[in-house]
């Protein structure tokens, strides 16, 4: 069958992240324990189960959805395969969420740089591969990134899906799928309903 072309909007933008994550989910998580699609839902489990807000369990639930970023068409100029995947993931995100949630994927990267900064038993518990990347990214902040970091409004739920994204990494952990937190995330989308310039996708087979 040949792929529909379609255009990304608030109406569709959900069943379209459900489907990565059915296509794409079981897709390895280099260095850990578990896949891309366990690891995510982990974190949105963990979340919600601590009774945390909905922009927290959303914001897990899609943190690292820029590894996917093949899957939204080209959608700007610049958009090549080596771009940061926590900007890749952000920049579809914003256009159909409250930036709480797309600050939770944006910063996620940098979030894991500033506790290291400034909690000593924070990086302690990373895990072997989040070490390795973490010299890849610069390593800790300086104390002044650490204070511009702080600068951020939504540095709590920035803070608190870094900790999920830490904690979303255990073998055999039963979560619910995707569409289990389906309404809540339309439920953002619905809030949010900004102007999008198009991005067109293909729903592949
Ligand atoms: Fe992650």
């Amino acid at each position: 069958m040949k792929p529909e072309l379609q255009a990304l909007t608030s109406e569709n933008i959900v069943d379209f992240l459900g489907s990565i994550f059915d296509r794409r989910g079981g897709e390895e998580y280099l260095g850990e324990p578990v896949t891309m699609g366990e690891h995510m839902l982990q974190g949105a489990t963990l979340a919600e189960q601590n009774g945390q807000s909905e922009e927290i369990i959303v914001g897990a639930l899609l943190h690292d959805i820029g590894h996917f970023t093949s899957e939204f068409g080209t959608f700007t100029m610049n958009d090549t395969e080596d771009r940061h995947h926590e900007d890749a993931g952000a920049d579809v995100l914003e256009r159909f969420f409250p930036t709480i949630v797309t600050d939770c994927c944006r910063h996620h990267v940098a979030a894991k740089r500033y506790l290291c900064a400034t909690r000593p038993e924070y990086f302690r518990r990373l895990s072997e591969a989040s070490v390795h990347s973490l010299n890849l990214q610069g390593g800790p902040m300086t104390s002044e990134e650490a204070k511009d970091f702080e600068q951020n409004p939504n540095l709590d739920a920035i803070i608190a899906v870094r900790y999920l994204d830490d904690a979303g990494k255990k073998a055999g952990m039963n979560t619910p799928d995707f569409w289990h937190f389906a309404p809540m995330v339309q439920r953002l989308v619905d809030r949010q309903k900004k102007p999008i310039g198009v991005i067109a996708v293909q729903f592949r087979e």
